[in-house]
């Protein structure tokens, strides 16, 4: 089997310290989660990034700061997010990918949030994709529901978005797709042929979900953006999260890719 890209999303948009106090906040916080991770077996950090009072912003010069930092101790994949809950306006959103990121997240499509829409016009997703293509950076396609992969495939056969794509399914985000078994084959059988994946199992479904995606052959994310405790009253870290799924990929026969290899599957450069 192909060798296991993990995934670190150390920080999300969501986690406070009040929630769990391992969760980076700053750029220097974040920098040094991620060289941890890097450490440990991450190949991928999949990055969000805090103003100064520790609320999500999309500010670019915020990013900046956290790659540079992040650049200055390891050669991971760095991913930046442009998600629905830092930024309002598609300008707002697409800003860090100025800053020309190997990979950027891409949500092909909208649904809710617990307590917001996860808004992604048409336009939007569009203006997003072409900024991507125009800067080498390959998306990430953010899977919250199956029209999700189905509205990728158009737009990769529109020319958006460059092929094979890489894909990131999120299992059980409340408003989202459930995460169960059946609906995780479900969206790995409909992805476009030649497609790489990553599973992402948000709250309860984390060890579930991750322990399929890595036995199915796919690649997994783990961190703190997506669980804050494996186990009720005990907050987990982003450290032992990753340490968790290379001992999982011991007992399952998946080596470890490093960034490079990773480049490789991902068909990065
Ligand atoms: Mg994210």
């Amino acid at each position: 089997m192909e060798k296991l890209i993990i995934t670190v999303a150390p920080t999300g948009n969501v986690p406070t310290k009040e929630l769990n106090p391992n969760v980076p906040i700053t750029p220097d916080e974040i920098a040094e989660c991620v060289y941890k991770c890097w450490q440990l077996g991450a190949a991928v950090a999949h990055i969000h990034a805090r103003d100064g009072a520790g609320k999500p912003t999309s500010d670019p010069e915020v990013f900046k700061q956290i790659v540079e930092k992040i650049k200055a101790k390891c050669d991971i994949i760095i991913q930046l997010s442009t998600g629905a809950r830092a930024g309002k306006t598609a300008e707002e959103r697409g800003a860090c990918i100025d800053l020309k990121p190997e990979m950027a997240s891409l949500a092909t499509g909208s649904s809710n949030f617990p307590t917001s829409v996860n808004s992604n016009s048409p336009a939007l997703v569009e203006y997003l994709a072409q900024k991507m293509l125009d800067n080498n950076t390959k998306p990430e396609i953010e899977v919250f529901d199956s029209a999700m992969i189905t509205n990728a495939d158009y737009l990769a056969k529109k020319g958006l978005i460059k092929t094979p794509m890489q894909f990131n399914l999120v299992m059980n985000v409340p408003g989202s797709i459930k995460g169960s078994p059946k609906n995780l084959m479900h969206l790995i059988e409909s992805l476009p042929e030649g497609s790489t994946y990553t599973v992402s199992g948000i709250g309860k479904s984390h060890a579930q979900m991750t322990a399929m995606g890595l036995v199915l052959g796919g690649h997994v994310r783990v961190g703190l953006e997506d669980v804050l405790e494996l186990e009720k009253g005990k907050p987990t870290s982003n450290e032992e999260l990753v340490k968790r799924v290379v001992d999982l990929a011991k007992v399952y026969g998946r080596e470890i890719a490093t960034p490079d290899e990773a480049r490789k599957i991902l068909n990065l450069k």
